[in-house]
């Protein structure tokens, strides 16, 4: 029964987080305090009232809109709510009452901003990127497994993509080789090595498909962060199973 409790108020607390999410992406970037003002329509600047705040559920009472003004009010919004929420259940289901869980939790609160800052402005920004190595290093030690993976994973994952980096400047930025970093801190061994080999997998066959359907040309750049992202939270949540079936495909 608490089990099922637990997972309910994690799914919940993630809607409320992704709402806040969705905050830090529109003023980071923007050099805004994610703090102040309280939550406004960009269109009319009308401060937001409480049930206008309520994640997904105002969205679709509102259909999409400003009450006052009938702004679009993008799906962006109610989506990565929803998406957040999910997120939060499936770490709270893998990993209970743990430090795991608090690293898990992390993870996901600085990718999903980080994700939607790099689609919109093509930037992986510091003050996201720094802040999460720092916490990632200071709770390595606490995490599960053998303290010194994910020092290494970082390591060499920053390595890894600052060869590529030098190798080819135009199609990996120094912002997608500090994100390697954070994430191999973030997730140690193996799972560093699936959230890597899955971004890159997933980055090349998206990128593949958007050329071969023309919806982008050789010239235009695909910001490889959040295949970089997508990867690193399967392998949150599914990397040692992840690991074993490599493990078995080339064994
Ligand atoms: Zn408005």
């Amino acid at each position: 029964m608490n089990s099922i409790l637990y997972s309910w108020l994690s799914v919940i607390t993630g809607l409320f987080v992704g709402s806040f999410l969705n905050v830090v992406a529109d003023r980071l970037p923007a050099g805004e305090s994610i703090l102040r003002p309280p939550s406004h329509c960009p269109n009319c600047q009308r401060q937001l009232t409480p049930w206008e705040l309520i994640p997904v559920l105002s969205w679709l009472a509102l259909r999409g809109r400003c009450r006052t003004c009938y702004a679009a009010i993008p799906w962006r919004v109610p989506l990565v709510e929803l998406a957040t929420g999910i997120l939060f259940g499936l770490v709270w289901l893998r990993f209970g009452w743990s430090w795991n869980l608090i690293a898990g939790i992390g993870l996901v609160c600085l990718l999903v901003p980080l994700t939607l800052i790099d689609l919109q402005h093509r930037l992986l920004l510091n003050v996201l990127v720094y802040p999460g190595m720092v916490f990632f290093a200071l709770l390595s030690p606490r995490l599960a497994g053998f303290p010194l993976w994910p020092l290494l994973a970082g390591l060499g994952a920053f390595g890894f993509f600052l060869t590529v980096h030098l190798i080819a400047p135009r199609g990996m930025g120094m912002g997608d080789v500090k994100l390697a970093g954070m994430i191999g801190l973030a997730l140690g061994l193996p799972e560093t090595f699936v959230a890597l080999f899955l971004g890159i997998i997933l980055g090349g066959v998206i990128s593949l498909v958007l050329l071969g359907t023309g919806l982008k040309s050789r010239k235009d750049y695909v910001p490889f962060g959040p295949f970089l992202a997508a990867g690193a939270l399967l392998a949150l949540l599914w990397g040692p199973e992840i690991w074993q079936f490599y493990l078995h495909i080339l064994f």
